[in-house]
C-alpha cells in the first residue's frame, strides 16, 4: 500500500512525505514515491499521517465483584482501533494469594480474539520475591502497578513499594503506582456512611485532591530513595501534578499520565440521576484541575494520555458490586471506570484544534511517549522505515458523535453523550492491514498479538 501526499508527523518530525507499506512494516517514508504496479493508492492529500495510537492503561474483560467490565479483548480493541489506537497494555492483576505468573497466563488467552496489538502490565497485591519480577520480565511484562489505595483488597504499604522499586530498577521494569492515600480515604468513606451519606456524589467527596497529591508526593520520595524512575497513572488534579513537578525538579524521573476524563468532565455529573455512571477512581475534578493538566499536557509536565478504559453496562452499574436486583444501596457499592478507549485520540485533538497543543504534542502523548516509556519503541508510536505499519490516517475535518450509539464500546452509557468531535481516523492500519475505516470496525478478531515489551535499557547487566 501507498499513501500519498499526506502531511507525516512523528518523531522524526513533521513533512510532506508519501509512506509505503511493505510486508507489514513502515517502508519508504520520502515524497514523490510512484505506485508499483498492482499496489493499492490511499490519498492523504490534506490528512495526517500519523503512528498508530497506544493506549498504555486499559482493563479488558476484567471481573470486578459480581459484575464484570463490559468489554473484552475483542470488542474492546475493535473499539480502540476504530478510534486510532493499534497497541494496547492491559492491567493484569494478581490477586493476594495468587502466582502472578497464572494470572498472566489467564490474561494472555483473554487476550488471543484481540484485534490489534496487546501487552500487558503486572499488578502486585502483596510483597513478591525479586525472582518473580525477573520472571515477568522474562515473559516480555517490563512493567508493574502498585495500588495505593483500596486497603481490603489491592494497596500495599510503602516498604512493598520500595522493595518492587528496587527490583524492578535491577531488571530492567518500570514501576507504575495508583497514587492516593487509601488508609485515608477510607476513614473519610466510613464518616460518609455513619453520617448517612450515601449517594454516588459522596465518591468524590471522599476522595480528595489533596490525597492524591500526598500520595504522589509519599511516591516520589520513594522512587528517590530506590533510585528508580516511576510512573503516575490517572493523575487527576492539580496537586497531584504539583507533586509530580516538585519531585522532577529535584532530579527523580517521575512520569505522569492522564485521561480526557479528567481533561473534561467534572464531579457535577456525580449529582444528576445517572450519577453513578460517572463513577472513576480518581473522581472527575472541577474545571482548574482540568485546566492544570491541560497546561501539563503542553508543557510536559504531563507525559501521557491513556483511558484506564473501565466500561460497564448502566444495568452493571445499578446492580453494583454486590449484584443487587434492586440496585446498589451505597455510593460504596458502585462499580468504578468510564468507557474510552475509543475516544482518546479525538478527545487530545480538542486540544490541537482549540491551539492549546501541538500536532506533534498529541504524537508525542498519544503514540510516542507510552511506546517509548514501555519498551515498545520504535517498533510502535513511530513511522520509521522498518517499523509496523500501525499507521492512522487522520481527517482533521471527519465529525463524529460520541453518543454510545455512534460508537463501538460495549455499554450503553457515554461519559460524551451529545457531543461531536472534529477530528476522526480516515483509515487505520494494523501491521499494515487496514483494521478501521471511516468509523467502521473493518478488522478480524485475533489479528492482534501479544508483544513482548523490552526492560528499560541500561537496567539489565
Ligand atoms: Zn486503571
Amino acid at each position: 500500500m501507498l499513501i500519498r501526499g499526506g502531511r507525516v508527523v512523528d518523531a522524526a518530525g513533521d513533512r510532506s512525505a508519501d509512506l509505503r507499506v511493505e510486508a507489514g512494516r513502515v517502508g519508504e517514508v520520502v515524497p514523490g514515491l510512484e505506485p508499483r504496479p498492482g499496489e493499492e493508492v490511499v490519498d492523504a492529500t490534506g490528512l495526517l499521517v500519523v503512528p498508530g495510537g497506544v493506549d498504555a492503561h486499559t482493563h479488558l474483560q476484567l471481573p470486578v465483584g459480581e459484575v464484570r467490565v463490559s468489554d473484552d479483548f475483542r470488542t474492546g480493541t475493535a473499539a480502540a482501533a476504530v478510534g486510532g489506537t493499534t497497541t494496547v497494555i492491559d492491567y493484569v492483576t494478581a490477586y493476594r494469594g495468587e502466582d502472578p505468573l497464572a494470572a498472566l497466563a489467564t490474561w494472555r488467552r483473554w487476550a488471543e480474539p484481540a484485534a490489534i496489538d496487546v501487552g500487558l502490565h503486572m499488578t502486585f497485591t502483596e510483597a513478591v520475591p525479586e525472582a518473580t519480577v525477573a520472571a515477568c520480565v522474562g515473559e516480555g511484562v517490563t512493567s508493574f502497578k502498585l495500588y495505593m489505595a483500596y486497603p481490603d483488597t489491592l494497596q500495599v504499604d510503602d516498604g512493598v513499594i520500595l522493595d518492587v522499586l528496587r527490583a524492578a530498577g535491577r531488571h530492567g521494569g518500570l514501576v507504575t503506582v495508583h497514587a492516593e492515600n487509601g488508609s485515608a480515604i477510607d476513614a473519610l468513606r466510613r464518616r460518609a456512611l455513619a453520617e448517612g451519606r450515601r449517594g454516588a456524589f459522596e465518591h468524590s467527596r471522599t476522595r480528595p485532591a489533596a490525597l492524591e497529591g500526598e500520595a504522589v508526593a509519599r511516591a516520589g520520595v520513594l522512587a528517590e530513595l530506590a533510585g528508580t524512575p516511576i510512573y503516575v497513572v490517572h493523575v487527576s488534579s492539580a496537586p497531584a501534578l504539583a507533586a509530580v513537578r516538585a519531585a522532577r525538579e529535584r532530579g527523580v524521573d517521575m512520569l505522569a499520565e492522564t485521561c480526557p476524563q479528567y481533561l473534561r468532565l467534572g464531579p457535577e455529573l456525580l449529582e444528576r440521576a445517572d450519577g453513578d455512571s460517572f463513577v472513576c477512581t480518581p473522581p472527575l475534578r472541577d474545571p482548574w484541575h482540568q485546566e492544570e493538566l491541560w497546561q501539563g499536557l503542553a508543557d510536559g509536565g504531563v507525559h501521557t494520555v491513556a483511558t484506564d478504559h473501565c466500561p460497564f453496562t448502566v444495568a452493571d452499574r445499578r446492580a453494583g458490586l454486590r449484584g443487587r436486583p434492586d440496585g446498589w444501596a451505597d455510593f460504596t457499592e458502585i462499580p468504578g471506570g468510564l468507557p474510552g478507549i475509543e475516544t482518546r485520540l479525538a478527545l487530545v485533538w480538542e486540544g490541537v484544534s482549540t491551539g492549546r497543543l501541538t500536532v506533534a504534542d498529541w504524537v508525542r502523548l498519544c503514540a510516542e511517549a507510552p511506546a517509548r516509556t514501555f519498551g515498545l519503541w520504535p517498533q510502535k508510536g513511530s513511522l520509521a522505515p522498518g517499523a509496523d505499519a500501525d499507521v492512522v490516517v487522520w481527517d482533521p475535518g471527519l465529525r463524529q458523535g460520541l453518543d454510545a450509539g455512534d460508537l463501538h464500546m460495549r455499554t450503553d452509557h457515554s461519559p460524551y453523550a451529545g457531543h461531536t468531535v472534529t477530528g476522526w481516523p480516515r483509515y487505520v492500519l494494523s501491521r499494515g492491514r487496514v483494521v478501521a475505516e471511516r468509523g467502521r470496525f473493518v478488522g478480524e478478531a485475533g489479528w492482534g498479538r501479544y508483544v513482548a515489551r523490552r526492560p528499560r535499557p541500561g537496567a539489565r547487566g
